[in-house]
């Protein structure tokens, strides 16, 4: 009997049925379909397998159901890199054959980690975890994702720094810079890479680390997915919590405390060096078809108690229900997980604001709340399920001295800038009908929010909190690591992100890519941050 792993709906599975029909395969890629399981590769194709739930999963199961309309010619699923080679050699004797890497399937950027009629090659199987206690780090396959990284982990009593929602995938994260709730004692995911096993745009199994291959070790860390596969990655570890216990959680408030929410966040990112082991993430979200505004607050310390003063001012704030408590990272990850929901179509678009000090940081952030706010109840049109959020997430410059401490990474942070909050935009909706609207709204809404901060607080010579001398000021910090910075991992489509690395960081990663891939392997034939 077939059966759909997500919940089965009449419109769900009729859905699948026209987006399967509608897809054609050219005569290559059949060939190329076939030659990958004929080196006895596990392969599901199309043509024969569409009703497999291994097939149905690979092709359905993306956090953005926009992903699912596409349908691949086959779904490759290797076990090791030598595998992964051997598919890259199939896919250049076919040089028109298009194709996609999957990890966890958490991008929402259509046509990144799916394709239509191309190769998907999907690293599930490749998702294994394991500890080497001698050098304290661990061998991560990309396929898995963070829940399963951790839980492996927990019975040695540490951690890596992980993504901050369990169920997202650990390849496309990592490539991706990665912010975690660890990041601010230890730097982002990719400071605490110190090796990546690729297989290149040539087929060749590499190591990139410190003395192996640099450049291309340099531009993994937060470059994104044009350099290579990545086979697996070996990570530093930390220690974790208190006896394996950690704080967190998630609280929501109703949207009437939006002010003094918004206050508590500029608040915490200015005083987040004082202790590097909390975090939070400060989302408010607003419902078109309710009006309903509440904010979402996931909170972390690493450590079962948190001392006085670390959040006083989100506690002093009533909650509409608050599941903060002292429990295993695993069962943190796991929880946040509550919040990542399936069944929708989905954008994410990026964007740095200042952290400016109080009280200006505080007013600033607020109206650029309040302008996103007016903006989407004034222009929404009306379509079933639309929902818009954003998040605050602090970019405390404790993070970008860790990252140099670790060797630098591709995204240029500098920081003697001082504090950041990256935000991120989402925009949620139910059906292709919302799809046009979707895209041109969360357009849109960045471009006000920028010119927002740019009118009112650019050029005016003022500093973030943690400022040092040296670094840039606000309206002077492009190429600087300032706000023009788009976090790669919540940047849209059409978003210039690694341009905005900064024009020496763009121009070393471009020569990087060109070397690696010189016939255009990934710039020409899968989805991605491409060099222009
Ligand atoms: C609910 C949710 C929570 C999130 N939380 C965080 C967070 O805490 N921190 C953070 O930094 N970001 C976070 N993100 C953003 C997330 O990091 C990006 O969306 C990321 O691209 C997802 O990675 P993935 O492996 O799940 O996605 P996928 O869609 O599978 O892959 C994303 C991209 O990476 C490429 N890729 C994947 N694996 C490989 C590989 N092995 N080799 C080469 N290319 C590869 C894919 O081809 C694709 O282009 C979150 C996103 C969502 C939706």
């Amino acid at each position: 009997m077939f059966s759909l792993p997500s919940p089965c709906s009449a419109l769900i599975a009729a859905t699948y049925f026209l987006t399967v029909s509608a897809t054609t395969v050219s005569s290559n890629t059949t060939a190329a379909c076939t030659a990958i399981s004929g080196a006895s590769i596990e392969t599901l194709s199309l043509s024969s397998d569409a009703l497999n739930p291994e097939f149905v999963d690979a092709k359905n199961h993306y956090w953005s159901a926009a992903n699912a309309d596409l349908s691949p010619a086959c779904a490759a699923f290797p076990t090791s890199a030598e595998e992964v080679s051997s598919i890259v050699s199939t896919l250049l004797q076919y040089p028109d054959v298009k194709f996609a890497v999957k990890s966890g399937g958490h991008n929402p950027n259509v046509g990144w980690s799916s394709v239509d009629g191309g190769v998907l090659i999907v690293m599930s199987n490749l998702g294994n975890t394991t500890f080497n206690p001698g050098d304290n780090t661990a061998h991560v396959g990309p396929g898995a994702r963070w829940k399963d990284v951790i839980g492996a982990l927990e019975p040695y009593g540490v951690a890596v720094v992980s993504g901050r929602l369990g169920d997202v995938g650990v390849g496309g994260l990592t490539l991706g810079g990665g912010l975690s709730f660890l990041s601010g004692q230890y730097g982002l995911v990719c400071d605490n890479v110190v090796n990546y096993e690729v297989v290149l745009a040539n087929a060749s199994i590499v190591n990139a680390n410190a003395s192996n291959n640099p450049d291309l070790f340099f531009a993994l860390k937060g470059g994104g997915n044009q350099f290579g596969i990545v086979t697996s990655f070996t990570m530093k570890t930390h220690p974790i919590g208190t006896n394996g216990q950690v704080w967190g959680g998630i609280r929501s408030y109703a949207g009437i405390y939006s002010e003094q929410i918004i206050n508590a966040t500029q608040a915490f990112t200015e005083n987040y060096f004082h202790d590097p082991k909390a975090a939070v993430i400060v989302t408010g979200e607003v419902a078109i078809d309710t009006l309903l505004e509440i904010f979402v607050v996931f909170f972390f310390y690493d450590g079962e108690t948190v001392p006085a003063g670390v959040f006083d001012a989100f506690n002093a704030i009533p909650t509409i229900s608050d599941g903060t408590k002292t429990q295993t990272y695993s069962d943190l990850l796991n929880g946040d997980d509550n919040t990542n929901l399936y069944g929708l179509r989905y954008l994410i678009r990026g964007a740095t604001l200042p952290n400016l000090p109080a009280p200006t940081g505080q007013s600033l952030l607020l109206t650029h709340y309040n302008t996103w706010k007016a903006y989407v109840l004034l222009n929404s049109p009306l379509h079933p399920g639309f929902i818009f959020s954003l998040a605050f997430q602090p970019l405390p410059a404790i993070i970008p001295a860790h990252s140099a401490e670790a060797g630098g990474n591709a995204l240029g942070m500098d920081a003697r800038n001082g504090d950041f909050i990256w935000m991120e935009y989402d925009v949620s909706w139910l059906t292709a009908l919302g799809d046009e609207d979707a895209h041109a709204m969360a357009i849109n809404i960045t471009a006000t929010g920028k010119a927002q901060v740019a009118q009112t607080y650019g050029g005016k010579g003022l500093v973030n909190s943690n400022w040092q001398a040296g670094g840039a000021s606000i309206g002077e910090g492009d190429g600087k690591g300032g706000e023009n910075l788009y976090f790669l991992n919540d940047a849209m489509y059409d978003q210039e992100t690694l341009q905005s690395y900064g024009e020496g960081n763009y121009e070393t990663l471009k020569a990087v890519q060109r070397a690696v891939d010189p016939e255009g392997l990934f710039w020409g034939r899968t989805g991605g941050f491409k060099f222009t």
